[in-house]
């Protein structure tokens, strides 16, 4: 998996199609949707028209709360793999855990199913809190690939992401720039910028990768697109980084994982 992505949450269909061409034609490789997101035709149509060879292109999407459970699961794959015009994806992801409902581990079952039948490379989950980790790996046999979250400078999950060496799980940040609401702002990542001569999007996303986060920054702006994937040409040193990880708030911009329940 690219370690470095592009998401399409909040783009509307039509502009997703224009906006995963875009991306491709800059470079990313990686693309990241969901079944709720409302945009898996538009993004297979850009996948279709890059013509690209398939196996360049790293496909992600998730599997909506409403559809959770093994026979429900499997039919909402087959939806979103008509929808994306593909014949498999590259990896598949529990969008939410929903504790309450405690249907994960039934959903996760199908997920190896279609690990077992090859119509998804690999299988993972996504806001999946630590304890959610421990039951699946207890009670499944496949360790999830990836556990995508929520994580950026003032979120920046330390321990989840040490549950996740521990598992043998890759660390997927969501909202890797905070949504762009202030973090890119701070003086701290304003300043290291201007040192390195780069953007503060891009020192962010660069503290993610040494990190060893995977990341899928969101930009429907051309400019911003390509801005978001030049960052291979540059490092941060170790003071830069120490800035970035004082930053850390314990601060959410979207649900807990724990709580949220959105059918
Ligand atoms: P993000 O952190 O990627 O921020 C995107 C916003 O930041 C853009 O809308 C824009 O306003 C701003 N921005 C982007 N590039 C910029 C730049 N170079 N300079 C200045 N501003 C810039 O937030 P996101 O879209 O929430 O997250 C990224 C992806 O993560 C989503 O598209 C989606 O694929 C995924 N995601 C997953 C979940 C989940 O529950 N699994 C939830 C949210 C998002």
């Amino acid at each position: 998996m690219p370690q470095l992505g592009y998401g399409v949450w909040q783009v509307p269909d039509d502009e997703a199609e224009r906006s995963v061409a875009t991306a491709l034609q800059a470079g990313y490789r990686s693309i990241d949707t969901a079944a709720i997101y409302g945009n898996e035709e538009g993004t297979g149509k850009a996948i279709a028209a890059s013509g690209l060879p398939r196996e360049e292109i790293f496909v992600t999407t998730k599997v909506w709360n409403s559809d959770q459970g093994y026979d429900a699961t499997l039919r909402a794959f087959d939806t979103s793999l008509a929808k994306l015009g593909l014949d498999y994806v590259d990896l598949y992801l529990i969008h939410w855990p929903l504790p309450s409902r405690d249907a994960y581990v039934d959903t996760y079952k199908a997920f190896e199913k279609l690990y077992a039948d090859k119509r998804v490379r690999a299988i993972g989950v996504s806001n999946f809190l630590p304890e959610h980790l421990r039951r699946l790996t207890e009670e499944t046999s496949v360790v999830p690939a990836v556990n995508q979250i929520e994580l950026h400078p003032h979120l920046q999950q330390r321990a989840s992401r040490a549950v996740h060496g521990e598992l043998g799980i890759a660390t997927e940040a969501w909202s890797p720039l905070g949504q762009g609401k202030g973090l890119l702002e701070v003086p701290a990542i304003v300043a290291i910028a201007r040192k390195h001569d780069r953007t503060p999007a891009q020192v962010v996303l660069r503290w993610h990768l040494q990190l060893g986060n995977i990341v899928i920054p969101k930009s429907v702006t051309p400019s911003r697109i390509e801005e978001n994937i030049a960052v291979f040409d540059f490092s941060l040193d170790d003071e830069d980084l120490a800035a970035i990880s004082a930053l850390n708030e314990d601060r959410r911009l979207g649900p807990d994982p724990a709580t949220f329940d959105m059918a």
